[in-house]
């Protein structure tokens, strides 16, 4: 057994679980090599014995590999409420974003009756191309998950066929209305890390995956909803929190600068919002809601306590 068939036997079973596992050809050589050189395995045992080892390693089934799929649940987009589950799905592409790393081929919206979910098409997956608009039959797609939100992943497994019939595209906004009763921590001026496909907010200047890096600011509120009965935690984004408080990211820069502290922007927004009612629609993210779109309320949300309000002027 030479040197290079080794490698390439590895290089084979290494590019096999590129999207499951970060493991290194080097090390998949090494195994090869000790148990054909050293045990006197044959290749072909060698090569299933440490194929077996990554399949335990990643929790996937012989049959996931290579692609064909099978046996797995089809399954809606609401259903998807755990990580690492191989599913097949029938969905359109509701929109396609621009990939922000060169291991993305095609990032974007998948969608069917019950909502839309994220997807990520690995470069390495040799996929075709998705188009917007378009239904797929797409099997052996992994779910993922980040900070409560699901995605699926499209890897080199995963099947596409292009479907006749349209899949219709839910929507999966909510609408909640309350008085705004609490702005949590992490709100205001925050600053996010600037890696690559990282916007992780920075703790004391820490990402919780890359260590201290040159955070870049944002504008965020996490707050609470309540409608008396139940409370909902709503997240608004930059453009949402200048909306909803009327104070730019220029603003809170300077804020901050001449306080040479960045709570005040926190402060000062607490100051103009708690207490008061909102309507937010968006979607869900997790246990939150993204606020898209919001509305200033007059006063209380509940109907009946306004009509008793008004009948008794
Ligand atoms: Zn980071």
């Amino acid at each position: 057994m030479t040197e290079s068939d080794l490698r390439t036997q590895a290089e084979e079973i290494h590019e096999q679980f590129t999207d499951q596992l970060d493991i290194d050809v080097d090390d998949v050589e090494e195994r090869l090599d000790t148990l054909v050189n050293e045990y006197k395995v044959p290749l072909n045992e060698a090569r299933r014995s440490v194929t077996n080892t990554y399949l335990d390693e990643a929790g996937m089934d012989r049959d996931q590999l290579g692609g064909g799929g099978g046996g797995n649940e089809q399954v809606e987009v609401a259903d998807v409420d755990s990580p690492e589950e191989w599913v097949d799905m029938r969905v359109t592409v509701v929109e396609l974003w621009d990939p922000r790393a060169d291991a993305v081929a095609q990032v974007g919206l998948l969608g069917d009756e019950t909502g839309t979910i994220k997807f990520t098409k690995w470069s390495k997956s040799d996929l075709p191309e998705l188009e917007e608009g378009k239904s797929y039959s797409l099997r052996n797609v992994v779910t993922d998950e980040y900070q409560g939100r699901f995605s699926v992943k499209l890897n080199r497994t995963t099947t596409i066929e292009e479907l006749d019939e349209t899949i219709e595209v839910g929507d999966d906004s909510v609408e909640v209305e309350g008085a705004l009763v609490d702005i949590q921590s992490g709100s205001g001026l925050i600053k996010r890390c600037p890696e690559e496909d990282c916007t992780r907010v920075l703790q004391n200047g820490r990402c919780s995956e890359h260590g201290e890096v040159e955070g870049e600011f944002d504008l965020r509120i996490k707050g609470v909803l309540d409608d008396g009965e139940d409370v909902t935690e709503v997240i608004f984004d930059e453009e949402a929190t200048e909306k909803l408080t009327g104070i730019t990211l220029e603003e809170a820069k300077e804020m901050a600068m001449d306080a040479l502290d960045t709570t005040v922007v926190a402060d000062e927004m607490r100051e103009d919002i708690l207490g008061r009612y909102y309507r937010v629609t968006g979607p869900t993210f997790g246990r939150y809601v993204l606020a898209d779109d919001q509305e200033r309320l007059a006063g209380p949300v509940d109907a009946d306590e306004v009509l008793i309000k008004a009948r008794s002027i």
